[in-house]
């Protein structure tokens, strides 16, 4: 059972919708237009009950099946852009400067929207559908601000499920695992005090300048030389800011980066001996350094039955040979995690092809992805509900 035929016969609608959304990225929380469309949309295809305003920007959409009784499904899609310029000159480009669809999320909504389209035309199942649109999925947490105003209890939600758009897995293709399947990503601010002065009396002052490049080093033996080797543990330090001219010390660096992690255990060995080796790393140098360790999203933790449910499912769609149900983690982190930690679920990835990475100025949507992710969620949907 390939392709549902219905969706391919929204397939051109779905993707106008989907440039539509690109060329109108919004940030974060201010995702107004995008959540105004969904709302509209949700509402013109008969959705029993549509509710803006969930998470700040966040929008819930509910379909009652024709069978009457059983469970609530939800299903959730993500609506925010990013920062960044675009650059593929594509007809449908971003239309606002600086900020761009790299990550695919417009996609992730059209598809969503499709998939509502279908399930209230045909409501050929048993319980509820909930279509969940986060806001602030890059960085700032739409998904714990919607299970913090309630939404799982609001809508009885038994079970959730995600997915996202990968570059560099075929088209046509699926990739899940149970268990950790994205890291956990912890936020590190360092703050540097050392002693402005002259460039040519070094003696005199206490360079942060170079302090800063060391504690850049020292952070690398943390993975290579605390972290057990069998498990997996990434550093990076992603901006460094200090000083505005060539002949002076600077008195003040700033770094920042951040520490991902797949197990509990890593991340509490990260967070103890990043903060050991910053401080230890300024005393030895007589700087002071502060450190500003901000917990982010938690890992990505695949529940067993549903993700071997998800992949049956992503079988039925692409074909047996077509999905990989023992995909290695990756250290990226995606905020559906808390609503995994409300409930069994599972989050799965569908190949974008061979299109520049996520998050990069060329990168953008496989259109010819929207009837393999609309059929996906459509048959979740109705297998799970099937009364
Ligand atoms: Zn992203
Ligand atoms: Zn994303």
């Amino acid at each position: 059972m390939p392709i549902v035929n219905r969706i391919a016969d929204l397939h051109n609608e779905i993707t106008a919708w989907r440039r539509d959304f690109h060329a109108h990225p919004e940030l974060q929380f201010d995702v107004h237009r995008t959540a105004a469309t969904v709302v509209e949309k949700l509402k013109g295809f008969g959705c029993d009950e549509v509710i803006a305003g969930i998470g700040r920007t966040g929008v819930v959409g509910v379909i009652r099946g024709r069978k009457g009784g059983g469970k609530v499904v939800g299903l959730r899609a993500d609506m925010d852009a990013l920062p960044l310029q675009e650059e593929t000159g594509l007809s449908y480009k971003s239309t606002v400067a600086g900020k761009m669809h790299a990550c695919g999320h417009d996609g992730h909504t059209a598809m969503l929207l499709g998939a509502a389209k279908y399930l209230a035309e045909t409501r050929n199942f048993a319980g509820s559908v909930v279509v969940i649109f986060q806001p602030a999925e890059e960085g700032g947490g739409g998904g714990l601000a919607m299970v913090k105003d309630g939404m799982i209890e609001r809508f009885g939600i038994a079970e959730v499920y995600g997915m996202h758009n990968y570059p560099g897995i075929p088209l046509g293709q699926f990739a899940i695992r149970p268990g950790p399947m994205m890291a956990a990503a912890d936020h590190i601010e360092i703050a540097i005090e050392g002693k402005g002065g002259h460039a040519a009396r070094p003696h005199l002052a206490i360079d942060t300048v170079l302090v800063g490049a060391q504690i850049v080093n020292q952070l690398q033996s943390v993975v290579a030389r605390n972290v057990d080797p069998l498990e997996s543990a990434v550093v990076s330090v992603c901006m460094f800011q200090a000083g505005h001219a060539d002949n002076v010390i600077p008195q003040h660096a700033r770094l920042r980066g951040t520490a991902r992690s797949l197990k509990p255990e890593v991340r509490k060995l990260l967070k103890k001996r990043i903060g050991e080796v910053v401080e230890g790393t300024a005393a030895l140098y007589g700087a002071a350094a502060k450190i500003t360790y901000t917990t982010g999203y938690p890992v990505v933790v695949n529940h067993e039955r549903e993700t071997a449910f998800a992949a049956d499912v992503a079988r039925e769609i692409a074909g047996a040979d077509k999905v990989d149900s023992d995909v290695p983690p990756v250290m990226g982190a995606e905020d559906f995690a808390y609503m995994l930690n409300e409930r069994p679920g599972a989050f799965i990835f569908v190949g974008n092809g061979d299109s520049a990475g996520l998050h990069h100025p060329a990168y953008d949507f496989n259109d010819e992805v929207i009837p393999l992710g609309t059929s996906y969620w459509v048959r979740l949907a109705e297998t799970a509900l099937a009364g």
